[in-house]
C-alpha cells in the first residue's frame, strides 16, 4: 500500500507533468471509484478544468483546480496515478478513470484491487472524507516535534499500532512503521506509554530520516506502486526488516522475526529491539 513517501513521490513526479494542463475529456470506467459523486456530474465538473497545483495530506493527494472544487485521490492498496504523454498508449485492464488533456497527454488511475477513491468537492465540505478530516500531524512538517510525539505515544496500545493510526500521525503504514521502529531499536509491541524520553527522541529522529530517505529513493515498490511518470521506487533495496523474516539482521545477524500486531504482520530484530534492555 502506498504510504507517505510513495504518495509524496507521486505528487512530486506529477507536478512537472500535469500542473498547468487543462482537461479536455474525463472518463470514469469504474463508477464506484467515486464514493460521493455521480459520474455524470463529476465528468461535467472536470471537463475544461485546469490543474493549478497538487498537495499531499497523509496518504491523500489534493488537486487544486481553477474552480471552487478540489479533486481528492486516495490510492489505497494498489492504486497507480500515472501520466501518459501519448493518448494512444494501450489502456491497462484495471483502469478506473482517465483525465485527458488538451495537449494530448492523459492522467490515468489504474487500480487492480479497486479500493482507491476519487472525490470532487468544495474545500468547505472536506469533512465528508472522514479519513482526511481526522488526520494527525504531518511527520515532515515543522509542527511535528519530539514533544508532540511524546503526547502521541502516551497510550497503553502497542507503539506499532499507535504509529499506524492515521488519527495520531499521518502517512505511516506497515512498511515504514517496521523500518522506523527498527531504526529506533524499539520493540513493536511495547506499550507507547512505556517509552522513555531518549527512546521517544530516537523514534522522532528515525521517523523523519526514514521518511526523507524513502522519498529521496522515490518510495518502495514491492508490487504495484509506480511513480507519476510510471517508474518503480528504489527504497525496497534499502529495507532492513520489512519482509525480511528469517533473514539476518543487518546490524547483529540475529534472524528477523515476524509477529502479528493489530492484524498486521510486523517485522523486527529480537536482539536490537529488545523489550527489556537490561
Ligand atoms: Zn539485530
Amino acid at each position: 500500500m502506498p504510504e507517505l513517501p510513495e504518495v509524496e513521490t507521486v505528487k512530486q513526479t506529477l507536478i512537472p507533468l500535469v500542473v498547468g494542463k487543462r482537461i479536455s475529456e474525463c472518463q470514469v470506467l469504474y463508477p464506484r471509484v467515486l464514493p460521493k459523486n455521480h459520474v455524470n456530474e463529476f465528468t461535467a465538473d472536470m471537463i475544461n478544468r485546469k490543474i493549478i497545483t497538487i498537495c499531499r495530506r497523509g496518504k491523500y493527494l489534493l488537486f487544486l483546480l481553477d474552480s471552487k472544487l478540489l479533486l481528492v485521490i486516495h490510492l489505497r492498496m494498489t492504486g497507480q496515478l500515472v501520466f501518459y504523454p501519448e493518448k494512444s498508449a494501450p489502456l491497462a485492464k484495471h483502469t478506473s478513470a482517465v483525465f485527458t488533456f488538451y495537449d494530448g497527454g492523459e492522467l490515468r488511475f489504474v487500480d487492480q484491487r479497486k479500493f482507491g477513491t476519487i472525490y470532487l468537492m468544495p474545500d468547505s465540505q472536506l469533512h465528508i472524507i472522514s479519513g482526511l478530516y481526522t488526520l494527525g500531524p504531518e511527520p515532515l512538517s515543522k509542527e511535528f516535534s519530539s514533544e508532540i510525539l511524546t503526547k502521541i505515544v502516551k497510550s497503553g496500545r502497542s507503539i506499532k499500532s499507535i504509529l499506524l493510526d492515521q488519527k495520531k500521525i499521518a502517512g505511516l503504514g506497515n512498511i515504514y512503521t517496521d523500518e522506523v521502529l527498527y531504526r529506533a531499536r524499539i520493540h513493536p509491541k511495547r506499550p507507547g506509554s512505556s517509552l522513555e524520553t531518549a527512546e521517544i527522541s530516537a523514534l522522532y529522529r528515525s521517523i523523519v530520516t526514514v521518511l526523507q530517505e524513502a522519498i529521496a529513493a522515490k518510495g518502495t515498490t514491492i508490487k504495484d506502486y509506480r511513480t507519476g511518470d510510471g517508474d518503480r521506487g528504489n527504497f525496497q533495496n534499502k529495507l532492513q526488516v520489512y519482509g525480511k523474516s528469517g533473514e539476518a539482521c543487518p546490524t547483529c545477524n540475529t534472524l528477523i522475526q515476524k509477529t502479528k500486531i493489530s492484524g498486521r504482520s510486523s517485522h523486527f530484530c529480537p536482539n536490537c529491539q529488545r523489550w527489556d534492555k537490561s
